[in-house]
C-alpha cells in the first residue's frame, strides 16, 4: 500500500528519538521493544562508542599462529581491482635460483603496502581475494602529521593474527575459518 514505507520511516524516527532518553528506553523495555542507546553525544575521546561487529575502517593482513604464517600469496588481484589504487605489492618473493619462494606452502608478498590516506573503505580488496588474506580492521584512530611516514602501512603494520579478526568480527571470522577448514578437506 502507497505510504506504508512513509510510516515505517516515521517509526524508525520515533523508537530513536524514545531511545535516546532513560524514560523511552523504559518505556520500550515495558512494551518489550529491543533497544538501543538511539541518538546521544558521546564525549570522545574520553567516552568511545561500543561499534558494530561490521562497522569497518582499513583493510590489514591475516595470519595464522606466526607473522610468517600468512594466507596472502601475492596474486595482486587486491592490487588490480582497488578502486583508487592505493595497494602496492612487490612479489612474489623468490628463492636463489630465481623460483617462486614458500613459507608454509605458499608463496608470500616481499612488501605489501596500503596508503591509507587514499583507501576508500570500500571492501572490495576483500572480496575478491581468493584466499581470505585480507580483512577490514575497525581501528579508526589513526591520525598522524607525516603523510607518507605514517599513512602508508607496510606489510609489518598490516600483518594482524587471525585471533585478532575473530575478536574483532567473531561472525565473519567464523563463516572465514569454516571455509578455510573446508577448503582442507
Ligand atoms: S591479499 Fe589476497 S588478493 Fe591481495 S595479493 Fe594477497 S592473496 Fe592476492
Ligand atoms: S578497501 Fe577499497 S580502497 Fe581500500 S584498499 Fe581495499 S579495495 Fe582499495
Amino acid at each position: 500500500m502507497i505510504g506504508i514505507g512513509v510510516l515505517r520511516g516515521m517509526g524508525v524516527t520515533f523508537k530513536t528519538f524514545l531511545e535516546t532518553y532513560p524514560w523511552g528506553r523504559g518505556l520500550l523495555r515495558a512494551l518489550r521493544i529491543p533497544t538501543t542507546n538511539g541518538l546521544v553525544t558521546v564525549e570522545y575521546p574520553d567516552v568511545k562508542q561500543q561499534h558494530h561487529e561490521r562497522f569497518r575502517y582499513f583493510p590489514f593482513l591475516v595470519y595464522d599462529q606466526t607473522p610468517d604464517n600468512l594466507r596472502c600469496v601475492a596474486c595482486k588481484i587486491c592490487e588490480q581491482e582497488c578502486p583508487p589504487a592505493c595497494i602496492h605489492i612487490i612479489g612474489p618473493a623468490k628463492d636463489e635460483q630465481g623460483r617462486p619462494a614458500k613459507a608454509h606452502g605458499r608463496t608470500y608478498p616481499v612488501e605489501f603496502d596500503i596508503d591509507i590516506s587514499v583507501c576508500m573503505s570500500c571492501r572490495i580488496c576483500v572480496d575478491v581475494c581468493p584466499f581470505d588474506a585480507i580483512e577490514m580492521d575497525n581501528q579508526y584512530e589513526l591520525s598522524g602529521f607525516d603523510r607518507f611516514g605514517q599513512m602508508v602501512f607496510n606489510k609489518d603494520k598490516l600483518l594482524k593474527p587471525n585471533d585478532y579478526f575473530q575478536r574483532i568480527k567473531p561472525t565473519e571470522a567464523a563463516t572465514v575459518d569454516a571455509r578455510l577448514a573446508a577448503k582442507k578437506k
